[in-house]
């Protein structure tokens, strides 16, 4: 298997610290809001990289970090009124809600920066103590000078760190020393009491304590979204190197293009975002996830309904040819040459830097090449377990959901409220109602 690494700039040969073990650390969510679908993105990638790794047989524990103290957290309490931990507990269930919804289970540990400042604390006190950083008025630094090699996995150099939302302070050597611990006396905001007074954790420290904490200095993969890179995990490897003294601290530097609409990434400053929740209430997880892992994750994906459409109906044909596989069990093996070349096919794509796409097309190519065999019993009982390990890797149930006597008595119940709607004249609920019941393949003449 090969994978590609920002590190390097290639796809390496795949290899683990401890054999067959995978220690997988990916940046969780910000919770101040809802998730968006260019977040879903970019946790389906990981949750299908995951899935993959475990089919190749490898142990894989997965943590994501949750930041649950954070300027926009704080930000949105001021507004809100609302305690930032209320803010943040909230929306870190609905935000495991959302996932569980996208069938995105694969995480085995969520991290809240919270739970970890006793790390933060101890990893920034040997940091002050091995000389890399220093305290001021304001808060504790690292010293940026002390690390040469800063800039490694993106290629930039010290010049470049600009500021951002951590840098706003005055009182530092060099203006891209970057904040350790954010000292806030007398503020409202949530305050740790630590050595250097009350305060809370930089935005870097937690995903380093957190790794540190749960598989030592080193460990196999990293993931995140491309607009990561810089600072955020070039200022993990300062970290980390620096208090360890052990490089490198991840082998596999993994990251996730954009979802971009009209060709901008989509979020929330630039208000360009559909939330995961109003998504799915017009579509259903497994479109999204087919949607998503139609295209390469490190490539950019360009979000429209029309190709989410166009994801729907090519997945309805794999569903459609899964259900014309359904026969009785069998024992005897199948030759069938078409399923071996899209065997090998499908697993040379996943094997070359979990490449869905081309995954994918390796399962189209399959329907199509024997649409016009007579397949027999053992051969559709072959093809119909290699889709059930795609359906597994891909998170993707290929059945089709039967529509059973309750739906219709569901059915009814609905119809007979949207009736009642257009007596009383709320005709833009009734048409909705019978707009979204479109969508869902029902077509409503009144
Ligand atoms: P945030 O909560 O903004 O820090 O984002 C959480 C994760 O989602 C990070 O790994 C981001 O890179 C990723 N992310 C945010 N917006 C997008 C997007 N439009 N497309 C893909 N990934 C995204």
């Amino acid at each position: 298997m090969h994978v590609y690494s920002t590190l390097t700039r290639s796809k390496e040969n795949f290899k683990t610290i401890n054999k067959n073990r995978v220690n997988l650390f990916v940046c969780g969510p910000t919770v101040y809001d809802d998730a968006h679908i260019g977040h879903g993105r970019t946790y389906i990638s990981f949750d299908t990289i995951k899935r993959y790794l475990e089919y190749s047989g490898y142990a894989v524990f997965y943590i994501q970090n949750i930041t649950d103290i954070d300027d926009k957290i704080i930000n949105r309490s001021k507004e809100s009124g609302i305690p930032a931990h209320d803010i943040a507990r909230k929306f870190e269930k609905r935000y495991i809600e959302d996932m569980t919804k996208l069938n995105v289970t694969g995480v085995n540990l969520f991290a809240r920066a919270t739970d970890h400042v006793d790390e933060i604390i101890d990893q920034i006190q040997r940091l002050i103590d091995k000389g890399y950083a220093y305290e001021t008025e304001d808060g504790v630094y690292f010293e940026i000078d002390k690390f040469p090699e800063f800039g490694k996995l993106s290629n930039r150099n010290v010049e470049e760190l600009e500021s951002h939302r951590d840098i706003a302070e005055t009182t530092k050597k060099n203006p891209q020393d970057f904040a350790l611990w954010k000292k806030r006396e007398g503020t409202d905001e949530p305050v740790w009491p630590s050595p250097w007074g009350n305060g809370r954790p930089g935005w870097h420290i937690e995903d380093t304590a957190i790794t540190e904490y749960y598989f030592g200095p080193q460990y196999d993969a990293h993931g995140g979204g491309l607009d990561l890179i810089f600072p955020h995990h070039e200022a993990e490897i300062t970290q980390m190197e620096a208090v360890s003294g052990k490089a490198p601290m991840v082998e596999f530097w993994l990251h996730t293009g954009f979802l971009n609409v009209n060709g901008e990434k989509m979020s929330k400053s630039l208000n360009n975002f559909i939330t995961i929740r109003d998504l799915l209430k017009d579509y259903d997880a497994d479109t999204f996830r087919f949607f998503v892992l139609s295209t390469h994750y490190r490539s950019p994906i360009d979000f429209s309904k029309d190709s989410l459409h166009q994801s729907q109906k090519s997945l309805e044909k794999i569903k459609k040819f899964y259900s014309s596989l359904d026969v009785e069990v069998s024992d005897v093996e199948s030759d069938l040459d078409e399923l071996k070349i899209a065997k090998e096919s499908f697993f040379n794509g996943m094997d070359d830097d979990f490449n869905t796409p081309k995954a994918i097309a390796a399962v189209f190519d399959l329907i199509n090449a024997v649409k016009n065999i007579k397949l027999n019993d053992n051969d559709k009982i072959a093809i119909k377990s290699f889709l059930d390990d795609v359906s597994n890797i891909f998170g993707i149930d290929f059945e089709i959901q039967e529509i059973s006597t309750d739906s219709d008595e569901l059915l009814d119940l609905i119809l007979n409220a949207r009736q009642e709607l257009r007596s009383a004249k709320q005709y833009d609920l009734s048409d909705k109602i019978r707009d979204d019941l479109n969508k869902l393949g029902y077509e409503i003449n009144d």
